[in-house]
């Protein structure tokens, strides 16, 4: 996911060396990934440090007197989901088309302990502009309340877009433009859910403060494990915005550098455990299309119609930087494999990427308002 380079609110002192494994060998440090433990496999979790290559768990995370500490690159209101976000460095995945690539795979930032993480909760807490309730806690929803125009604020008058929901003393602004303050705090750019003690005791933490501040972990799916499922759910975790980014292990394994067979039955493990769920797929031409789309879209349908789905446009980054956007056509035969499907909450995202014309944006808006 695309995310800014604004500067941190809170600067903490790098004072602190950052720990490198104790063991002289990647292979011995295998023998120690949690994951490993529980009966899965490693992540694709490399991360460039100093010219070398180590585990996220080991150069974007650190223990210091029984206390876990994240690296953390920016952390500030984020548009279009008006909601606060923490993005993190490091990342148990090297995907070729990741937007996020400077921070996810070079270790980069300043370290955040749960405490820290509650600090910027309470600041948070005191801007949130609109209380959504639980089911609402995705970035799914964000789209129904404002389009970000910043009409409203500029003109005094609502854009004709304008879902017409909020007045405009909700409307503030943050370093991705104007918008509500909706009450969730995510986690997002880099995950390590194959380590979850720093997001439970987060969660935990920011859940001390206010019970209505709905958390939210923007998640490939690789480390959410049952054991890791259960310790988000008694930490109080409320939401995951599941990113299933191929069907085809084939294409997975070669995108990211992982299998998908565990990701795939996620959907029902987490629902079943009475988390808010939403997903998304990027539309990549060539790697993920249409059909694959379909087939993600069929699954989450099988679990529940009513599991928001975006489907993304990918645009040219990273490794896959000649790989094109796709075209409106495209995105649109996405979108009628998902209502196909079986879907009833589906939305096209990245509307610029494949957005080019006027004609074009009629034809998106004709698919209705919850639709783009
Ligand atoms: S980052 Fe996660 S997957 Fe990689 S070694 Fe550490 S625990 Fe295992
Ligand atoms: S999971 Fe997300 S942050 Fe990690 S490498 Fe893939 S796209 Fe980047």
């Amino acid at each position: 996911m695309n995310r800014s380079k604004k500067p941190l609110p809170h600067k903490i002192a790098l004072k602190d060396k950052i720990y490198i494994s104790e063991s002289k060998s990647l292979k011995n440090h295998w023998v120690h990934c949690r994951l490993l433990r529980q009966g899965f496999k490693p992540g694709s979790c490399l991360v460039h440090y100093r010219g070398k290559r180590y585990p996220a768990c080991k150069v974007t995370l650190k223990w210091k007197d029984n206390v876990p500490f994240r690296l953390i690159e920016a952390a500030h209101l984020s548009r279009p989901e008006h909601y606060f976000s923490i993005y993190q460095s490091g990342c148990n995945f090297n995907c070729k088309k990741c937007h996020s690539w400077y921070f996810s795979q070079y270790a980069m930032g300043n370290w955040y302990s749960p405490k820290d993480i509650a600090v910027l909760a309470k600041e948070y807490a005191d801007r949130v502009t609109v209380m959504e309730p639980r089911n609402r806690a995705t970035s799914f929803h964000a789209h129904d309340l404002c389009r970000s125009c910043g009409h409203c604020i500029l003109t005094g008058e609502r854009s004709p877009y304008c879902p017409g929901k909020l007045e405009p003393h909700q409307i503030i602004s943050s370093p991705q433009g104007l918008g509500p303050a909706r009450n969730i705090m995510a986690f997002t750019g880099g995950d390590l859910a194959c380590q979850p003690e720093f997001y439970a005791e987060a969660t935990r933490e920011i859940k001390a403060l206010r019970k209505n501040l709905w958390i939210l972990f923007e998640t490939n799916g690789y480390g959410l494990t049952p054991q890791v499922l259960d310790i988000f759910q008694e930490a109080g975790m409320d939401s995951f915005w599941l990113d299933i980014k191929a069907y085809h292990d084939e294409v997975h394994k070669r995108l990211t550098g992982c299998h998908n067979d565990w990701i795939l039955r996620l959907p029902e493990e987490i629902k079943r455990r009475d988390f808010v769920l939403e997903v998304l797929s990027l539309f990549i031409p060539g790697w993920v299309e249409e059909d694959q789309i379909g087939d993600i879209a069929r699954l989450i349908a099988s679990v529940d119609p009513k599991i928001p789905f975006t489907v993304l446009a990918f645009f040219p980054e990273y490794q896959l930087r000649n790989v094109p956007s796709p075209t409106l056509n495209q995105m649109l035969s996405a979108y009628e494999a998902c209502i196909k499907a079986g879907l009833k909450s589906v939305r096209l995202g990245n509307i610029s990427i494949f957005i080019k014309t006027e004609k074009d944006f009629e034809i998106l808006t004709s698919l209705g308002n919850q639709a783009w």
